[in-house]
């Protein structure tokens, strides 16, 4: 059996980062047995100048089709101008929606070799382990109604809408809760229940879900503005946080601002598991596609890498070699090995590919 990926490159430094899981890919297949069957399609600006529109109907069956996607990064000024449908983001926030991916699990981990890039002090942030789960298909962001509008006064009116029902809320609920079992035991739900509906029900809906069936998870509520000074002032104190769409949209970036390179982080986006037990998923790096670097060699390929490690433990249970390669990425920094990003003024760095060589052959090392 192998485990069908759909790899895509996207724009920018997209292409030079897949690469690097690529070669992660052949060499779990190689040396671990695990078989992968690949293929790639386009997302994003590249996908709009070859085919007319950042994500074609075949792209959406080939991503329907696959047992996880792997993409990197879309987006660059070239593209700017163009209506919002045709943007590079569409061809991303068309692909979550079609495969109908609500959670979105961003890990914000700081590696000890990387402590001093982080902007709050060692002492705050060593051995920093979060997982933010945010519901990514609901909420404000797609609510109705929504628009902007006159009024007979001559004014304009913009208005969107937060929204959320019961199931919605279950749903990311069960995510976080499954997550906190198989890390400390503790689930943070924010959301401002003192002063909006919506995140009453969103409260009191977790607190459901919590007596019903996780009991056995340590369950706390947090008010959105309170969660994000908390996570400047003690974030050790948080396990797993679940969060809306926008208030996990912010508190993401923030708590990944508390690791120090964007270079450096993964992410997941779930669906929902079908009758034949298959879950649609969708991995990538939290970064952009850095215009200023692509075509140049020397983009930080980790947060791809980790992002495999991810598909490798969220969709296929292989859990040892996930944590072979979380593992590898931690030595090779250990090792004082670096990408410009994550370098210190006059460390000596290597690129793109020198990365993925070294994360291989620490790989090959651990494995020997
Ligand atoms: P960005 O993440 O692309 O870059 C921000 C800064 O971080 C740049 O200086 C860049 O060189 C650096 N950087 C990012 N990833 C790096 C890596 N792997 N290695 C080394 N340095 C890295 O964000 P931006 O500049 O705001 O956006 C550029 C484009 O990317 C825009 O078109 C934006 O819309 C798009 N974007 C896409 C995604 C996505 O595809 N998920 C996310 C964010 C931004």
């Amino acid at each position: 059996m192998s485990y069908k990926i759909l790899l895509l490159p996207g724009d920018g430094i997209g292409p030079e980062v897949i690469g690097e899981a690529r070669r992660l890919l052949s060499w779990l297949q190689d040396r671990r047995g695990i078989a992968f069957e690949t293929e790639e399609a386009l997302v994003g600006g590249c996908a709009y100048e070859q085919e007319g529109v950042p994500l074609s109907d075949a792209t959406i069956a080939r991503a329907k089709a696959a047992d996880a996607v792997i993409l990197a990064a879309v987006g660059g000024p070239k593209w700017d101008a163009l209506p919002f449908h045709l943007r590079p983001e569409a061809g991303l926030l068309g692909i979550r929606k079609e495969l109908e991916l609500f959670a979105n699990l961003r890990p914000a981990i700081v590696f000890d070799a990387l402590i001093d890039s982080s902007s709050l002090k060692p002492d705050v942030v060593r051995g920093l382990d979060i997982m933010i789960v945010r519901e990514l298909t609901g909420g404000v962001y797609f609510g109705e109604p929504r628009g902007i509008s006159d009024l007979p006064n001559g004014e304009r009116i913009g208005i969107n809408t937060q929204v959320y029902t019961t199931s919605e809320i279950h749903r990311i609920a069960r995510v976080a809760f499954d997550l906190a079992r198989v890390r400390q035991n503790r689930v943070c739900s924010v959301e401002k229940a003192n002063v909006m509906e919506s995140g009453r029900l969103w409260r009191e809906e977790v607190a459901v879900v919590h007596a019903k069936e996780y009991g056995d998870v340590n369950l706390s509520n947090m008010l959105a503005d309170n969660c994000a000074m908390q996570l400047l002032r003690n974030p050790r104190q948080f396990d797993v946080i679940v969060t809306d769409n926008l208030f996990g949209d912010m508190l993401s970036d923030e708590a990944s601002m508390l690791t120090g390179s964007l270079g450096m982080l993964p992410s997941a986006s779930l669906g929902a598991t079908d009758a034949h037990g298959k879950r649609a998923a969708m991995y990538e790096p939290i970064h952009g596609s850095a215009p200023d670097i692509a075509g140049k060699g020397i983009a930080n390929p980790l947060a791809t890498i980790l992002s495999v490690a991810m598909m490798l433990r969220y969709s296929f249970g292989h859990a040892e070699e996930a944590d072979l390669v979380d593992k590898a990425v931690q030595n090779v920094l250990n090792a004082g090995i670096r990408t410009g990003d994550i370098a210190a003024a006059g460390q000596q760095t290597v690129g793109t590919v020198g990365m993925g060589q070294a994360v291989i052959a620490e790989l090959d090392r651990l494995s020997s």
